[in-house]
């Protein structure tokens, strides 16, 4: 196994460190910084995307032949690290990472001429219904219910968590299709347009983001929604199968960059704050203690993506890593954000929710503004794409063999 980058992979780093550095562009880092965990307006996100597109980056995982710049996996792994080192905005992932794969593996030739060209030039952004009020871990049990009517389906049910659901133009859906077979046949996969007469959006307020239209996540109701058969992906009764291929693209990506950018932040603040004694906060031993230790983890888990980007270089596939780097990097996540909350203290008491485009200048100094928001945004990341408990629960069978 080598994990040393080659003059050839450095020269690409800095290619795309010079990319971002013209891209990522003051107007944009100001909306980041302000966006306080990388969701930024619609407008925004699908300008980055453009400028993504027109430098041929916008879809690192997919083949050439679709608009993919060819790259090896030692390539994708620098371009992912380098982005969420500089803290660029994320593409909008449930198009082009998630429900792309799927159409060019399983979908028909008019739904790739249909979908992934508009899906490459940002022209539709597409969300995730999978998630039902009662069907989240257990997603089998789901209820949505697609009425077989001949030319069309006839929707209705409910989906829940769905992230950026408020404008989104396609939704991809795990419906039943049939409640005699097993659980799990009976399930199908449609892509239903957002605009299609029946469909509710009602927003879910959290503590972090109040203000409506600015919501992460929704409830989306269906009511007699018609969709056409054309829009189901592949065979009826088959949507758990391409539910899991999915699955495979949604975990799986390096988190060591932006782990590391938290980390420069933490210090940034703690030579800025005092410690209870008099000295900086950076110079408490209790504190650099609880520095080190979350360093030494990050640079533990950079090993690990490391090493598993060297299998990727050899050809073989991610499998049950993937769940790995979702479960090690959701944690570390969460231990980032939180040592930063210590970090600022009581600058934290003030809790100046998102409002974005707001001209409020922060309570308290420019370093903990956000900080509080984001500690409490990145309760999701042990929930979200499969909860920690699951993700225990998939190394156990698959690893362990438990
Ligand atoms: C911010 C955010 C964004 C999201 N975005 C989307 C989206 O865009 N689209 C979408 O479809 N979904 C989305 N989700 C939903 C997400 O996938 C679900 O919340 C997740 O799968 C957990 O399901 P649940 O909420 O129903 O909790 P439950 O499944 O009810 O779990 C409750 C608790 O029980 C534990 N648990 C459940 N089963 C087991 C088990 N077998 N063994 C051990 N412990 C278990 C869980 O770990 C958890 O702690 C999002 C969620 C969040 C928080």
């Amino acid at each position: 196994m080598d994990l040393a980058f080659t003059e050839k992979d450095i020269a690409f780093r800095d290619e795309v460190r010079a990319f971002i550095d013209e891209a990522f562009d003051k107007e944009m880092r100001e909306h980041s910084r302000r966006s306080r965990h990388g969701y930024l307006p619609k407008d925004d996100h699908v300008r980055w995307q453009k400028r993504l597109y027109d430098k041929g980056w916008m879809v690192p995982n997919w083949p050439e032949e679709h608009g993919g710049p060819g790259w090896d996996p030692t390539q994708r792994f620098i371009y992912e690290t380098e982005m969420a080192a500089a803290g660029a905005p994320h593409v909008i992932p449930f198009g082009p990472r998630m429900v792309a794969p799927v159409i060019m593996k399983f979908g028909s030739e008019e739904q790739k001429k249909q979908f992934l060209p508009a899906i490459l030039k940002s022209e539709i952004i597409f969300c995730q219904g999978y998630s039902e009020p009662g069907s989240g871990s257990d997603l089998a049990s789901l209820q949505m219910r697609a009425e077989d009517k001949g030319d069309h389906y006839l929707c209705n049910g409910s989906k829940i968590w769905t992230s950026v659901a408020q404008y989104a133009d396609w939704i991809f859906c795990l419906v039943r299709t049939s409640k005699e077979a097993k659980r799990q046949d009976g399930i199908s996969f449609l892509l239903i347009d957002m605009k299609t007469p029946g469909i509710q959006v009602e927003p879910i307020i959290t503590v972090d983001l109040p203000e409506k239209g600015f919501q992460e996540v929704n409830q989306v109701f269906f009511t007699d929604v018609k969709v056409p058969k054309e829009n189901r992906i592949g065979e009826e009764g088959k949507g758990w199968t391409y539910a899991k291929y999915l699955l495979e693209f949604e975990r799986g990506n390096p988190y060591a960059g932006g782990l590391k950018r938290g980390l420069r932040k933490i210090k940034a603040i703690a030579a800025a704050e005092r410690a209870d004694g008099s000295g900086a906060l950076i110079e408490d031993e209790t504190f650099r203690r609880r520095i080190s230790q979350l360093e030494i983890q990050i640079e533990a888990l950079e090993m690990t993506e490391l090493r598993i980007l060297s299998k990727l270089a050899g050809g073989q596939n991610m499998g049950p890593e993937s769940s790995q780097m979702k479960l090690r990097g959701s944690e570390l996540q969460q231990a980032v954000t939180e040592l930063m909350l210590d970090a600022v203290g009581l600058q934290a008491n003030p809790f100046p929710p998102m409002h974005f485009g707001s001209n409020e200048e922060p309570i308290g100094p420019d370093y903990a503004d956000g900080v509080a928001a984001r500690y409490a945004n990145m309760r999701k990341t042990s929930i979200y794409a499969g909860s920690n408990e699951v993700q225990h629960n998939i190394l156990a069978k698959l690893v362990l063999g438990l």
